[in-house]
């Protein structure tokens, strides 16, 4: 195909996205939802805790640090949440992943929205060979999100409910500095398309959503990419947006922000072009 070809593919397409991923979404549909919310304690995951309590969501709120999750819960019950409850955890250890669901369940009486959004810590550099960090990484950004997908879909079956996988543009495009974080990312993208089809082959009607995100102003990816990435970094709160209303009209992938859906359309048309430009916008 000519390049003239691929550039009208890319507009055409880009087109398309906006038809397709025009926003449908309406938030009394989370009024009184029963959703799990991983990773709540700050960044994009406190932000989804914010919109969903403003629908009048009934939410179960897990990361590590209990202070952070306090916090959290006294502002989403200001924000209307009907009710909201926390549970400490570390996702690297399968005992508190078992606690998390039971207590969740039981929290909430089923449920409606699994969201998968924790990561553990990772530098932001170039690949040292620690293979330990990476076996860990693997543990708590992937392993974690199958074991809590697993353990949710008796419940999600009930209930028609549906899965939500925060992932990466790193997840699709390989980059520089994300050795390991973006393999935990591609390995959700493998795990989690095959499971959409499976689910869909038995005629189970829980839905999956991959949501590929670009740079997002969170303190920990701004600290991470200071001095070593010039791209514009969006605003989290519109993030969270975007993810909960994807996964409330239950579409396979969203992209978020604008760029990403092309980036990942063409992402194998130009390799040459597409290296030098990402290594280009890292330093
Ligand atoms: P943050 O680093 O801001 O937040 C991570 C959350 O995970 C915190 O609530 C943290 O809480 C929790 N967490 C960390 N380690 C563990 C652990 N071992 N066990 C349990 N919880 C843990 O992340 P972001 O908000 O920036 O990112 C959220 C999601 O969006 C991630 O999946 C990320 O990959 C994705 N994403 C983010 C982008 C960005 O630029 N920000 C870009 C692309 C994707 P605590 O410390 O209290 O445990």
């Amino acid at each position: 195909m000519g390049y003239f070809m691929k550039g009208s593919c890319a507009v055409a397409f880009v087109a398309l996205l906006g038809y397709l991923y025009r926003d449908t979404f309406d938030p009394a549909s989370l009024a009184n939802a029963k959703v799990l919310v991983t990773g709540a304690s700050t960044g994009i995951g406190e932000e989804m805790a914010y919109h969903y309590s403003r629908a009048g969501a009934h939410l179960v709120l897990t990361a590590r640090r209990e202070n952070a999750l306090l916090k959290v819960k006294v502002k989403c019950l200001e924000l209307g949440a009907k009710s909201v409850s926390l549970v400490l955890a570390d996702m690297g250890s399968s005992v508190d992943r078992e606690r998390v669901m039971e207590a969740a369940i039981a929290a909430l009486g089923g449920l409606d929205y699994l969201v998968l959004n924790h990561i553990g810590s990772t530098p932001f550099k170039m690949w040292d060979g620690d293979v330990n960090h990476t076996r860990w990484l693997m543990e708590v950004n992937f392993i974690s999100y199958i074991h809590l997908a697993t353990m949710a879909l008796p419940q999600l079956t009930e209930s028609k409910g549906s899965i939500i996988v925060l992932s990466s543009l790193t997840g699709k495009v390989g980059t520089p500095y994300t050795t390991s974080y973006g393999a935990t990312k591609f390995a959700l993208d493998g795990f989690f398309w095959s499971l959409r089809h499976e689910l869909a082959m038995k005629k189970v009607p829980v839905s999956i959503t991959l949501c590929v995100l670009g740079l997002i102003d969170t303190q920990s990816a701004m600290e991470k990419v200071k001095d070593k990435v010039s791209m514009s970094a969006y605003p989290a709160q519109d993030a969270a947006l975007a993810v909960i209303s994807a996964g409330t009209r239950r579409v396979r992938e969203m992209y978020y922000p604008w760029y990403v859906g092309p980036v990942c359309f063409i992402r194998d048309w130009f390799p040459e072009g597409r290296d030098w430009a990402i290594q280009m916008s890292y330093s």
